[in-house]
């Protein structure tokens, strides 16, 4: 695609970054025919290519306009156009750089999406309105209501090994998950250091910055990654992995070394593992079971693990192996409408793509559905007629 950019992106690194990515689309269309929001409306600015095209507008034409900004804000990031796209085009980088340029919003989003930033580069402060939210849960917006839902009362972990030090782990708190579903990484704690781990927390550790990005706030972005990434390489002595159990943050994370462009972002990267990948690394040696009286179970795989980080089957192969079944689930790929905080901004489309998923989930009567991310939990959770649990919920340590 013949690109030539606006005088003043000319020499603009990330400008000229996006007309790289732009001339490999040779407009095939193929990326539309998995594209949510394009299913969803049929129309051609809701798909990749039509998004391709109002970048190219915005980055030749120098400015941006309103019809550019909808329809990238309508994109859930999901990235399922580029599992498809014969030329190799990185859609997710592209959107990267797009959205820091995007103006004309509605006050209303201006504000929460300022208020969400805030919040996600504040744990403590995230953890303490998530209370409070479920403490008034009745006097929320009605669209926030869903939710706010108190966690189950969980055990405290062990975190030391309880036989033979096999070695390090850090495992990340991350921000929502934290607040919201905390006896997941409870539960993960336990089992690790059962099986001979122990199990690192990084008092430090902050947003990884996920959600600025997605929310188009690169700097901010910027800024709390540098302080995580300051975390991390602090507490790395004798660390094997570390670990993520939220696929949102660990797309995220196994990408520091290009976002950050450092050797200490990079070696912090390539120790990003997700559970799954843990999990079923035979070299961990780590031997599980089924933790709850359930046979058939749904998997959704988050975009965030399936397109973002390639990942899906490993936790299918696990849930299959402790005894669960996994029922059959039509068009696996497609988005759930959560995507962070889509949900929040883009209600009727995520809703819209909510009913359609749990209807491919719930087609075969599972007792439970199982997913990896917590925004998807969340989501799925607010409709669905069975449990929605975070797949390490159904495992524990074969001899627990
Ligand atoms: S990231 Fe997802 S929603 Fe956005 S254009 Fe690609 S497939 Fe469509
Ligand atoms: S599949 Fe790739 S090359 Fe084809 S239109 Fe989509 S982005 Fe462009």
């Amino acid at each position: 695609m013949k690109l030539d950019l606006a005088e003043d992106f000319v020499g603009a690194e990330a400008s000229e970054q996006a007309a790289e990515i732009i001339r490999k689309c040779v407009h095939c269309g193929m990326c539309n025919a998995v594209c949510p929001t394009y299913r969803l409306t049929g129309n051609e600015l809701d798909g990749p290519r039509g998004r391709i095209y109002l970048v190219k507008s915005m980055l030749e034409e120098g400015k941006t306009n309103r019809v550019v900004t909808q329809h990238l804000d309508r994109c859930l990031t999901c990235r399922a156009c580029e599992t498809v796209c014969p030329s190799g085009v990185e859609y997710g980088e592209l959107v990267e750089i797009a959205r820091p340029k995007l103006k004309h919003r509605s006050p209303y989003q201006r504000v929460l999406r300022a208020g969400l930033i805030t919040l996600a580069s504040r744990p403590r402060l995230f953890r303490l309105a998530f209370r409070a939210g479920t403490a008034l849960r009745v006097l929320s917006p009605r669209r926030f209501r869903g939710l706010f839902t108190a966690p189950p009362p969980s055990q405290p972990p062990t975190a030391s090994p309880t036989k033979g030090l096999k070695g390090r782990i850090i495992l990340l708190d991350g921000c929502v998950q934290s607040a919201v579903t905390p006896q997941v990484n409870a539960g993960l704690t336990s089992l690790l250091a059962g099986a001979g781990f122990s199990v690192v927390r990084v008092k430090q550790e902050t947003c990884c910055g996920a959600l600025p990005l997605h929310l188009g706030a690169k700097r901010k972005a910027m800024r709390v990654m540098n302080k995580n990434l300051k975390a991390l390489t602090s507490n790395l002595e004798g660390v094997e992995a570390i670990v993520s159990t939220a696929s949102g943050c660990g797309v995220t994370l196994k990408d520091y070394g290009r976002l950050l462009g450092t050797e200490a972002a990079r070696h912090v990267a390539g120790l990003v593992v997700d559970a799954s990948e843990l999990l079923a690394d035979a070299k961990f040696g780590i031997k599980l079971r089924a933790a709850l009286p359930l046979r058939r179970i749904a998997w959704q795989a988050p975009c965030t693990l399936a397109s973002g980080m390639r990942l899906g089957t490993e936790v299918e192969t696990l849930l299959k192996s402790v005894g669960y079944t996994l029922v059959p689930v039509a068009d696996a790929n497609q988005c759930c409408g959560s995507a962070g905080t889509y949900s929040m901004f883009e209600p009727d489309a995520a809703n819209a793509l909510r009913e359609k998923k749990l209807q491919n989930l719930q087609a075969d009567s599972p007792e439970a559905i199982a997913t990896a991310n917590i925004g998807c939990q969340m989501h799925l959770r607010q409709a669905s007629s069975v449990p929605v649990y975070h797949w390490l919920e159904l495992v524990r340590l074969e001899d627990d």
